[in-house]
């Protein structure tokens, strides 16, 4: 680990500013994975910015009936708030699928959007890796790919976002405000993360220099019918294999509106309209959910080892639906697959 400074700014124009001003600084907050990649000597920021004391861990109603989550609210908190839990219980159970209850203590809302794949060979330095260096070239084509991505993979990066709860974010139709040196803006959730294409060192839209303050949620939660399915190699502090934040408003037996995210399939939370499209004004049983995971899978390309994936995707995306139309969201303390 390489020596670095420590700064603990208490406003946020000062954080940003120091941040802008050293190329080779980073904030950090809960530090569940900066500090890791920092041991393992993948990142070497010459300063941290610490910005964990920053007053943006409020859980607010915004003004259009949504709700507005501070960049620093951190996971559990989160998982456990009663507007959250009553309203947005798909975001709830999104959360608690994972990490430990150790980590989300302290991990952020905002930080879980910046969080950085688990790739093993991205953590291992003395492999090649374009996203970690970019033009060595991608050791898990070709090595060991088990947990990599089936969709919107490029030739120079086949990684994976590991979170869960961008997932639900996906699905919920979120939007993420940031603060910079220009001022404020708001970035679209689908916008926010990036497929790898020749780039896959760049993994978001926001700048560097740029800061999470907060994530809105609209008013719409699906706290009805709703799911937040994960299918993953051991029962818990595990990252996805497969998993499916699904989510229906029905109405008189056919399906309103329809939302369907997927994660551990692709460099960024997965949600395809075109397949939401085909669930609407359908009654809701195992060949329309069947068809709309088609469409999702339509272009999925397995590798060696994790081929497997593109049927086991099906099966959770059929199995969540069915779940969310059913109206019995998949527990997240029983394991038992419902
Ligand atoms: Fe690196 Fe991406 Fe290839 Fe993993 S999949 S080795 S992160 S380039």
């Amino acid at each position: 680990m390489i020596g670095f400074q420590y700064v603990r700014p208490s406003n946020i124009a000062d954080a940003v500013r120091l941040v802008a001003a050293d190329p080779a600084a980073k904030f950090v907050a809960g530090g569940t994975n900066l500090l890791d990649l920092m041991k393992e000597d993948v990142e070497r920021p010459s300063r941290l910015v610490d910005i964990s004391r920053l007053p943006l861990k409020t859980v607010e109603d915004s003004a259009d009936g949504g709700l507005r989550i501070g960049a620093l609210v951190p996971n559990s908190d989160l998982a456990y708030h009663p507007v959250v839990a009553r309203r947005y219980p798909i975001l709830a159970s999104a959360i608690l699928a994972g990490a430990s209850a150790q980590l989300r203590n302290m991990a952020s809302t905002g930080g879980n959007l910046m969080q950085r794949t688990r790739c093993p060979y991205f953590y291992d330095v003395v492999t090649p890796c374009n996203k970690r260096e970019p033009g060595t070239g991608c050791s898990a084509i070709g090595g060991h790919n088990r947990g990599h991505a089936i969709l919107g993979s490029s030739d120079a990066c086949i990684a994976v976002h590991p979170s869960d709860m961008c997932v639900a974010l996906a699905a919920l139709d979120a939007a993420v405000h940031v603060v910079g040196p220009d001022g404020s803006r708001l970035i679209a959730f689908g916008d926010f993360h990036r497929l790898p294409g020749d780039t896959p060192h760049l993994e978001t839209n926001l700048q560097r220099d740029e800061i999470i303050v907060a994530v809105e949620v609209p008013a719409e939660g699906f706290a009805e019918n709703h799911t937040y399915l994960k299918i993953r190699d051991r029962l818990s502090y595990a990252f996805a294999l497969v998993s499916v934040a699904a989510a229906l408003e029905l109405d008189r037996g056919t399906i309103r509106q329809a939302r369907l995210a997927a994660g551990g399939v692709a460099h960024k939370p997965w949600r395809d309209k075109s397949a939401e499209a085909a669930l609407i004004g359908q009654v809701p049983n195992r060949a329309v959910f069947a068809r709309a995971a088609d469409i999702i899978l339509r272009d999925a390309k397995g590798w060696e080892h994790n081929a497997f994936k593109i049927e086991l995707a099906h099966r959770v995306i059929v199995r969540a639906l069915s779940q969310a139309a059913a109206g019995r969201p998949q527990s997240q303390s029983n394991k038992t697959i419902q």
